[in-house]
């Protein structure tokens, strides 16, 4: 019989195939369980129409054969068969969509990757064997034809015999070695496994004849007997193709653990049946707790995705948005083909759609969350808020509007969570801008001198305790026509015109007294100020210009050289004592009034939350003075 040679390119993969080093050669049974359901979808669809196939819609199914003592694998399926021509066609050429996949080469790394990521079909099967046959009938013909290989150096077609129409194809297993125990595809304990993994929901049964150990009929106490039952290993109907009135909560829970092996209760599911541009099924979970890696680079994010019920990726990053990164789920559609290469499934527009509905989805539930479940939204807030907030900074800004709404910041005034929209809605009539303060926690913002102008007008201020928080703020810039100012900046307004002109003209007087003490302090602040602002307390450190205090100290901590400064100054409430006590030392003892401006400027730094440089130095001057 004449050998023939595969197409350059098929002879190319099929190298690539037999030798390949990746590790999941199991998807080989993926690709030959689609290829089986795809046969037999073709011989289904012409029994619709065409009374001689002579099958119903339960006459179809898959097999699977294990000879574990001669380490032979066999798959069969009564589907539509294959004519001689197009075995040779089929199986000596690779379909267009894998060469698609292949052409898009760029070293041998990323070829492997693509055979993990979404096999290329029937030749996966090469990664498991040294042998294949493929014997098949085409629906319709009265002959067969075997077609075979022992890998690349070419393939062989012949006539054989089968009575009905479809396709067996029979592996013969490669030895055992240190990497891989190919042996063990043809146990019937992982074959099941494999089944259930990755073509779970096929739609037709795929069978087996597997060995069970049961009690005898009418036996003995405790005598058992070994018998052959031909059982189906697959479940055929998907969770998420099922109604949701059919599907329990427990139903849902448990799908969760055993797919990502979460055993906390997630706080949400969310399943949702789509058609109009994109045709999908969609089961997202929020999780109750945030994975220990999740705040880590290691964290991967990703939805499962499906095409048609056959598993394509565990993992496909581009359905997430970052700021939903900590969503877990699957998406199935039937838009997609399954031989899609991961450079092709990133400019698939099809998956473009999907992922962008599901994103607006995700935002709509939990704005509904939000609305109707206040104490679970608090919990996932606590939990992932702090991803919402990337994603409102993230790209300049350009998520900025969608998630706006899905932000909580602990309120002066309410003692708990509050939206901006809450807060919005609460704003006192003369109030024009939206007031926040920062420190580590609301206790500690709730003693900042800085805030006791705010209060003392009765406005709300949202306390900022995430590092990430002022700058999310600033990147909103204004919510409902209303800004967002730290109550320790100088356009806080939280000053009368006239208490300005007044407070102009006695720093215009003092202005000898406040370039002294600027002086004594150095370089570190631009200035010091007698303020209006202040109510109870002496001192306080105010910025004025983008970059507050903390926001310097936040970058400052960043691994990246900052050297951006906030522009700091020394505002003293003019209204206090030490303001006179000031003014008069200064008249007479300038060493004093230099000293009480670096302990001034040091209790300003302590009471907002920052360290001194030299506390042996700060001492000594304190005990000095007493
Ligand atoms: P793909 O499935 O992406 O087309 P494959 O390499 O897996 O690529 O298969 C090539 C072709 O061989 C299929 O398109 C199909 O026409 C044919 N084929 C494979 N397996 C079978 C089968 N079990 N029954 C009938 N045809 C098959």
């Amino acid at each position: 019989m004449q050998k023939k040679q595969f197409k350059a390119e098929s002879k190319k993969l099929l190298d690539l195939m037999i030798n390949s080093i990746y590790t999941h050669k199991e998807i080989f049974l993926r690709e030959l369980i689609s290829n089986a359901s795809d046969a037999i979808d073709k011989l289904y669809f012409r029994s619709l129409t065409d009374d001689s196939v002579g099958l119903g819609k339960d006459d179809f199914e898959i097999r699977i054969d294990l000879d574990e003592e001669n380490r032979i694998f066999k798959i069969s399926d009564n589907g539509i068969g294959m004519t001689e021509e197009e075995l040779e066609n089929n199986l000596g050429t690779i379909a267009q969509s894998g060469s698609q996949a292949f052409k898009n080469e760029n070293g041998e790394a990323e070829d492997i990757d693509i055979i993990g990521q979404f096999g290329v079909g029937f030749y996966s099967a090469f990664m498991v064997s040294d042998k294949i046959t493929v014997e098949s009938r085409a629906f319709g013909s009265d002959s067969a034809f075997r077609w075979t290989s022992e890998g690349a150096d070419g393939y062989t077609v012949e006539p054989c015999a089968k009575e009905t129409a479809g396709t067996v194809i029979t592996l013969w297993l490669k030895e055992d070695d240190e990497e891989e125990k190919y042996s063990d595809y043809v146990t019937a304990f992982r074959v099941e496994n494999l089944v259930k993994k990755y073509s779970d929901y096929v739609r037709y049964p795929i069978r087996m004849d597997v060995s069970r150990v049961r009690p005898v009929e009418g036996g003995e106490e405790g005598e058992t007997e070994t018998v052959i039952e031909t059982e189906t290993l697959n479940s055929m109907i998907p969770l998420w193709r099922k109604n949701k009135s059919e599907i329990t909560k427990e139903e849902y829970q448990q799908f969760y653990q055993d797919k990502f092996y979460d055993y906390t209760e997630p706080l949400k599911v969310i399943h949702s049946k789509t058609e109009g541009l994109a045709t999908y099924d969609a089961l997202l979970y929020i999780p109750g707790r945030a994975p220990y890696d999740f705040y880590t680079k290691d964290y991967e994010k990703g939805l499962a995705l499906y095409a048609s019920g056959v598993l394509i990726t565990e993992k496909c990053a581009d359905l997430l948005p970052d700021y939903y990164s900590f969503v877990k789920g699957l998406v199935d559609s039937a838009d997609l083909s399954l031989n899609i290469s991961r450079e092709m499934l990133q400019h698939d527009h099809q998956l473009k759609v999907i992922a962008k509905a599901i994103d607006k989805k995700i935002t709509s539930e939990l704005k509904t969350m939000l609305k109707k479940d206040r104490e679970t939204y608090e919990k996932f807030f606590s939990i992932f808020g702090v991803q919402l907030k990337f994603g409102v900074y993230d790209e300049f800004g350009v998520h900025k509007e969608e998630l706006k709404d899905l932000l909580l910041f602990y309120s002066s005034t309410e003692k708990k969570m509050v939206t901006l929209k809450e807060y919005r809605d609460r704003m006192k009539e003369d109030q024009e801008k939206i007031y926040y303060a920062c420190g580590a926690s609301p206790e500690k913002i709730d003693l900042l001198p800085q805030t006791d102008a705010a209060k003392a007008k009765g406005y709300e201020i949202l306390y900022c305790t995430d590092n990430i928080d002022e700058f999310v703020l600033q990147i909103l810039l204004e919510y409902e026509d209303k800004r967002f100012v730290n109550v320790s900046a100088d356009d806080a307004d939280l000053v009368s015109d006239e208490e300005k002109e007044a407070l102009r003209a006695e720093n215009e007087s003092a202005k000898e007294l406040l370039d002294f003490m600027k002086e004594a302090i150095g370089p570190e602040i631009k200035g010091v100020r007698f303020t209006g602002k202040l109510k109870n307390h002496a001192v306080c450190l105010t910025s004025e210009g983008k970059i507050s205090l903390e926001m310097e100290r936040v970058l400052k901590a960043m691994p990246t050289d900052s050297d951006v400064k906030a522009e700091v100054y020394l505002d003293i409430n003019g209204d206090h004592p030490v303001a006179e006590k000031l003014k008069k030392a200064y008249e007479t003892d300038k060493d004093t009034v230099a000293d009480y401006a670096r302990i001034l400027y040091a209790q300003a730094r302590l009471i907002g939350g920052m360290s001194v440089d030299d506390p042996v130095a700060l001492t000594e001057m304190i005990c000095k003075l007493l």
